[in-house]
């Protein structure tokens, strides 16, 4: 029994809802699994009715995949941060990249260009990346966050729940070999825990088949520039993963 249009547009929207909430994978029943289930009971969708051509086909590349949770992102009015933002900061780099960074959300400089750590913080990361033996447009940016939180706080438990699963998909879609998360906002939500940075830095996490490494968020270390020496001994490990060299100007970022 073929499915109409609107049980199929149903369907598609709860499976993008399990996608968007980081469920990728979806079992099915099967005729056997269903006892009451007979060759002629047509009243009865069979598994393979229910399946994935309901949705969209998937991007063929990833550009457009981030394109299309861009496009799913839209004009977002999802939580409270939508009301302060000029602009919508998704995320900037190389779909390819092996390195990619997550931050906590965007500041005034972030939310006027719509790019994340553009700013003072930003100037930093450039430093750390410049620093690995890297070049910014290498490596994929985002934030927890896509809004600017008001007077740069930091953002609440439920926003950071409602956005993040916009950020799982684009880690997906990149496929990075490391996640640096920067700051607390980014390592606890990325590996639901609740500890202090001070425990949760200096070692690799398996996320998602990805290696995960927590350090200090670039903002902090402005505040604190002694941690920059601690910055660097995480950012050393991740390099040594990635078989990277670190650059001749690693001094700026080292203290
Ligand atoms: N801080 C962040 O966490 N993200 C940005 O994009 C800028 C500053």
């Amino acid at each position: 029994m073929p499915l109409d249009q609107e049980t199929r547009r149903a369907l598609a929207a709860r499976v993008q809802y399990y996608r968007d909430l980081g469920i990728t994978d979806f079992y099915r029943r099967t005729p056997r699994d269903l006892p009451e289930h007979s060759e002629s009971d047509s009243s009865v969708i069979t598994a393979e009715e229910v399946q994935l051509p309901i949705l969209s086909p998937p991007a063929t590349d990833k550009v457009s995949a981030l394109v299309a949770i861009r496009e799913d992102l839209g004009d977002c009015t999802r939580c409270i941060l939508h009301k302060g933002r000029k602009n919508l900061v998704f995320g900037v780099g190389n779909p390819d990249a092996e390195l990619m960074f997550v931050g906590e959300g965007p500041g005034a400089d972030e939310d006027e260009q719509g790019e994340p750590f553009v700013g003072r913080a930003g100037q930093l990361l450039n430093n750390m990346i410049t620093a690995m033996g890297l070049r910014r447009q290498d490596v994929y940016i985002a934030n927890v966050v896509k809004c600017r939180p008001p007077s740069n706080r930091t953002p609440e438990r439920e926003e950071c729940d409602t956005c993040s699963p916009f950020l799982l998909r684009q880690i997906e879609v990149i496929r990075p070999k490391v996640i640096v998360a920067l700051g607390a906002v980014a390592a606890k939500t990325l590996l639901s825990v609740n500890d202090s940075m001070a425990n949760l830095r200096g070692r690799f996490y398996d996320f998602r088949g990805t290696k995960l490494a927590v350090t200090y968020h670039p903002a902090f270390l402005l505040r604190d520039p002694r941690q920059k020496k601690e910055t660097w001994k995480d950012l050393q490990m991740v390099m040594q993963y990635l078989g990277l060299k670190p650059s001749p100007t690693a001094d700026t970022v080292k203290s």
